[in-house]
């Protein structure tokens, strides 16, 4: 055997079992679910070097592994093509979902791909992404949606979940076949642009509904829009920009309340970004309607006040207030808010590049996510860990029906290094962030998706 082909595993792990009915972290070993490694405070180390033969390359050794209150394994081996492997001191987690990217293929290749975008998914932690239909053709019916899945069961390393379009096209005029795509796709919905005539969401409610699908919006009124390109605040009147009011978002989140009340669609709320669309969201609640939303790392982090005049932070909605992000927060905290979704948008370099005023909306997020949220809320105290992964695991999988069993989906990151946020590292193709040249915590090591190896770092020096 040659030297190369003898792996070394040297990983620390810690392993926690989890119970959803009291939600308390405890040390002793017991089953649990779905959950099945989650690291936590207090949690049971385990230690262990260990030499191995290919074609086993990552070697979860000593941890018991539990799937669904169900004892499945004791260790994991992850076959792959071989290669030494060292980790030290790595926590394991149950691979993230995220319902909200932009894979852009097919129809704008040249921004994205499904195979690039489903690498720089495994690179942030992700095992299964949710995928918008702003597309061309747009997955408006059978043969639309085949075109997106074929590439789909090509190129994708992860678990890629099209959403159908609500409209023809997405241009809300017609309702798009959504009987025919309901087996294939997650939700339904036309992100990009919010649906604006009243009967039109009324009917594909209905539809949804009949289907058993969710409606996930996109909420943004038109005829409150002007032309803005950042929040209308501070920043906008002191750089004279022209801003997104917050009405513009809330309005239409009022509107589809109304709607859901009056039809009992199931329904999802897009990159929330305002106080009121959370005040709307968490009385919604209360009423006992079927509604959950999700917000991204950007709004919870960032204000307009920390903008510059770049491309990289302009998104849609946009960064808005200080008042804004404390009442996102607030959301996580009391439960309004349900997930945490990135709105991975790429685009070109060139079409990043004319500032704020002529940039396209959207900006990267999958290969960030964590580490951002980590940094800002759970080493600042604002979040738990264990809740943070609620938010990018638990509760995306319940609400959207993501499968993803966690001896075969899970990944591992090390919460001791820092390090700077390098677009040119990104596998995706996108490089526009707001979080360029930030310092932040927790570097994701390797990710298994489908009992693959996804991602796989090659510096092992952690
Ligand atoms: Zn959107």
């Amino acid at each position: 055997m040659r030297a190369h082909d003898k792996i070394i595993c040297r990983m620390v792990f810690k392993l926690v079992q989890r119970d959803r009915q009291d939600g308390e972290m405890c040390g002793a070993v017991r089953p649990f679910a779905p959950i099945s490694i989650l690291p936590a405070a207090g949690s049971i180390f385990y230690a262990q070097e260990k030499e191995c033969e290919t074609p086993v390359s990552i070697l979860v050794k000593d941890a018991l592994v539990y799937e669904d209150g169900r004892f499945v394994s004791r260790d994991l081996s992850i076959p792959a093509q071989g290669g030494a492997v060292a980790f030290h001191s790595l926590h394991v987690f149950p691979g993230f979902a995220d319902v909200h990217v932009h894979l852009r293929e097919p129809g704008f290749s040249y921004k994205e791909t499904i195979a690039s975008g489903t690498r720089a998914a495994a690179h942030g932690g992700y095992c299964a992404v949710c995928a918008m239909p702003n597309l061309n053709p747009v997955p408006d019916g059978l043969e639309s949606l085949e075109a997106q899945r074929s590439v789909i069961a090509r190129d994708a390393c992860v678990q890629v979940l099209p959403y159908g379009a609500i409209t023809v096209g997405e241009k809300g005029e017609a309702l798009s076949d959504m009987a025919a795509m309901a087996p294939y796709v997650c939700a339904f919905s036309d992100d990009g642009r919010g649906v604006q005539s009243d009967d039109m969401m009324r009917a594909a409610m209905r539809e949804a509904k009949r289907l058993g699908k969710l409606i996930c919006a996109h909420c943004e009124d038109n005829s409150l829009l002007s032309g803005g390109c950042i929040h209308d605040g501070e920043y906008a009147r002191l750089h004279g920009h022209r801003g997104i009011s917050s009405e513009s978002e809330w309005r239409q989140v009022a509107r589809d309340l109304a709607l859901v009340r009056e039809t009992g669609c199931g329904y999802h709320v897009c990159h929330v970004s305002t106080k009121e669309s959370v005040a709307l969201i968490r009385q919604a609640k209360r009423d006992g309607l079927d509604v959950t939303c999700e917000t991204g790392p950007h709004y919870l982090t960032l204000t307009d006040m920390d903008l510059q005049e770049d491309g990289r932070f302009k998104m849609n909605p946009p960064i808005r207030s200080a008042a804004d992000r404390d009442a996102l927060i607030e959301g996580l905290l009391d439960g309004t808010i349900d997930m945490i979704a990135t709105d991975h948008a790429p685009h070109s370099a060139e079409e990043k590049s004319r500032g704020l005023e002529g940039s396209l909306m959207g900006v990267v997020g999958l290969e960030t996510a964590f580490s951002v949220l980590y940094t800002h809320l759970v080493q600042k105290g604002v979040l738990r860990l264990e809740k943070l992964i609620e938010l990018l695991r638990g509760n995306p999988c319940r609400r959207f029906g993501i499968d993803l069993p966690a001896p075969e989906n899970l990944t591992a990151f090390d919460l001791s290094e820092s390090y700077e946020i390098q677009p040119g590292d990104f596998l995706s193709m996108g490089r526009a962030t707001p979080f360029a040249g930030e310092r932040v915590t927790g570097k994701c090591k390797f990710t298994i998706a489908g009992g693959k190896i996804a991602w796989l770092s090659s510096s092992t020096e952690n």
